[in-house]
């Protein structure tokens, strides 16, 4: 007694006649369903012994001076056991956007107020790199949309602009009325990316320079997330760039995601 799954096709057929093709999925589902709740189990999983490890890593004293190979060690697994920390949670966060079953529409999120704490986040980020982020933000504007989810995509892609950003570049964040809703953009200075790269860089894992990424200790599914965040609000990541002269990441909340004021009669 499986529930069956089907994708159509309406194709028109001759002058008068309309040919509808209906393709059995359920496998294919199924086997979505499975992958899924895998990666989440396993990610599940992984996360407490690795909360151990790390627990007793914190514990061991670290002095330099009495044995520079084990201190070299330790602080070496102390930000390995991170990277896998992070990768871990993005996974989670990954799996948990892919079925989510949250409707857009039961709660508002006020964008402004969510940048502003991505802000100081991303000041201490910035520390390392002396980056100057200029905001432009339309403060009365409140969507509707899952607050983690948008704050996940926002902060990635803010994030990245940082990270990716050669020192002491110019980064500018955006979210502004637009013709067909509102926007929301991260426009950096850096070194831009080769156009062959571009259609990729939402796949999972998939990193321009791989030991860049490893550097800044991302997970290589921050774009990943940000995708599946804005399919899930009927939208699209824009991404342009020039090679030596920076990139932008954008995207569109249409302008039916809008909260409008409430009209007061008397
Ligand atoms: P990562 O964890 O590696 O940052 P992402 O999915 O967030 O993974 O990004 C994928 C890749 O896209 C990065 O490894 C980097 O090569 C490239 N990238 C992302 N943002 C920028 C940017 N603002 N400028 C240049 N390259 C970028």
């Amino acid at each position: 007694n499986v529930r069956k799954t089907f994708e159509y096709r309406i194709m028109r057929y001759g002058e008068d006649h309309l040919l509808l093709i209906a393709r059995d999925v359920t496998r294919v589902s199924q086997l979505e369903d499975m992958r899924r709740d895998f990666v989440a189990n396993v990610s599940h999983e992984l996360r407490t012994p690795l909360t151990v490890i790390n627990g007793y890593l914190e514990l061991l004293p670290n002095d330099p001076q009495s044995d520079p190979l084990t201190s070299k060690a330790l602080k070496e697994m102390a930000s390995q056991t991170l990277r896998m920390r992070n990768l871990i949670e993005d996974l989670l966060v990954l799996s948990r956007i892919e079925s989510s079953a949250e409707r857009i529409y039961e709660n508002t999120v006020d964008i402004p107020a969510m940048l502003n704490t991505i802000k100081v986040e991303a000041a201490t980020l910035n520390q390392n790199h002396g980056h100057t982020i200029n905001y432009h933000i339309d403060t009365d504007i409140e969507v509707f949309g899952v607050e983690t989810e948008l704050r996940s995509a926002c902060s990635n892609l803010v994030f990245n602009a940082i990270n990716y950003t050669p020192n002491n570049g110019t980064i500018d964040v955006y979210w502004q009325r637009h013709k067909d809703g509102v926007r929301f953009a991260v426009r950096d200075n850096g070194d831009g990316i080769e156009e062959k790269h571009l259609n990729r860089l939402t796949e999972r894992f998939y990193r321009v320079d791989k030991a860049r990424s490893r550097k800044t200790g991302g997970s290589g599914l921050g774009l990943s997330i940000v995708k599946h965040v804005l399919n899930h609000h009927n939208s699209n990541l824009d991404i342009t760039s020039v090679v030596g002269e920076g990139s932008e990441f954008a995207f569109v909340l249409s302008a039916e995601l809008i909260k409008q004021p409430e009209v007061v009669t008397e």
